[in-house]
């Protein structure tokens, strides 16, 4: 089902997570290892990220070294199509543009569409780890609002060959990225909405945020895509935080910021299952306030600790 019908026909709050393709070497199994205890919760769709590949540098045998592209997370659309079948869940793969040429793109598009995968949250990714900038594929998006283009497009049975005429149309919900906390590109939070926006008149049917710890900026951000003319669906994604490594490295990671209580609650905590605790509380609080003010999805990064999520639902419901 459309995420889009999924939150119009819901009358609860649904849940759903987002999990990341195991690494390469790793069996699907850890994968389900790590989603089989939230599975008690029945997730309404999990979402699948994309990694794109990393270009590093190997050892020769004589000495010199090679650069080689390798992606460390590959199986994003095959773990789709293995969740979908072994939980009969939706699962959402994510599309990027980095590395992608258009006619990669499509041709991923067509896969899942036989796959009968009905939703994707399309972005443009991040700069590939040895660049500073975001530099697109040279045949391909560099705006995460091309991607939607192209999504779109598909839906109307256009492919990128001008000789197929009556394509058949794909039927894709298209999701995109929001930042309540602006996106770290972006001058201002105002020029990043009416971004979002731009991507919502060219075809996208709701947003997932980026992770945030103090609600308010997800009510302002609420109230301020209202304020733009933006009336889709904007589900709240929340991680937790556990570690007090995570205090320095998810700032820089995902340009946030930490409260100074639960920074504080943080620093105080003295053993890891302390910091577990204040993740935990941290977290159910977060949840407990997105359910008063009526969000219709919470949705967790699962990634790290999934069993801190596990204690805050078994709270919730
Ligand atoms: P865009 O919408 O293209 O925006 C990028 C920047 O450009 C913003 O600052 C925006 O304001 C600006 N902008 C947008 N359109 C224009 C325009 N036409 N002209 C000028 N400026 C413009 N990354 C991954 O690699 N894999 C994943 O699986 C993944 N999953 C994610 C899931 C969620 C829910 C979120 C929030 C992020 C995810 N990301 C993922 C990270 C995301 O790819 C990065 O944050 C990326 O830097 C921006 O992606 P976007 O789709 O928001 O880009």
């Amino acid at each position: 089902m459309k995420v889009t019908q999924l939150i119009a026909d819901t009358k609860d709050t649904v849940i759903s997570f987002e999990v990341l393709p195991p690494t390469k070497g790793k069996s699907i199994e850890s994968l389900y290892e790590h989603l089989n205890p939230l599975m008690e919760f029945n997730p309404a769709f999990i979402n699948v990220t994309y990694h794109r590949a990393e270009q590093v540098f190997k050892k020769r045998v004589d000495g010199t070294f090679e650069r080689v592209e390798i992606r460390k997370r590959p199986g994003t659309v095959g773990i789709c199509a293995a969740l979908m079948n072994k939980y009969k869940v939706e699962a959402i793969p994510h599309l990027i543009c980095g590395g992608f040429s258009k006619e990669e793109t499509e041709n991923a598009l067509i896969d899942l569409d036989f796959l009968g995968i009905k939703n994707v949250l399309a972005l443009r990714g991040d700069a590939a780890a040895n660049e500073k900038f975001f530099n697109p594929h040279p045949h391909g998006h560099r705006y995460a609002e091309d991607l939607v283009k192209q999504i779109v497009g598909l839906n109307n049975g256009v492919y990128m060959e001008d000789d197929i005429m009556d394509g058949a149309k794909t039927d894709f919900c298209i999701g995109i990225a929001g930042y309540p906390e602006k996106h770290f590109e972006a001058p201002n939070a105002e020029t990043d909405i009416n971004y979002l926006k731009r991507k919502i008149d060219l075809g996208a049917h709701y947003v997932t945020t980026q992770l945030f710890y103090d609600n308010r900026h997800y009510y302002n951000y609420l109230n301020k895509c209202a304020e733009f003319g933006i009336n889709v669906p904007i589900i709240p994604g929340i991680k937790p935080l556990t570690n007090k490594k995570q205090l320095t490295t998810i700032p820089r990671v995902f340009n946030v910021e930490i409260p100074m209580d639960l920074y504080n609650a943080m620093m105080k905590a003295k053993t890891e299952a302390d910091c577990e605790q204040v993740g935990t509380e941290w977290l159910l609080h977060q949840c407990k306030d997105l359910l008063k003010n009526n969000a219709k999805v919470l949705h967790f990064y699962t990634l790290g600790k999934p069993r801190v999520i596990y204690n805050v639902l078994k709270q919730l419901f």
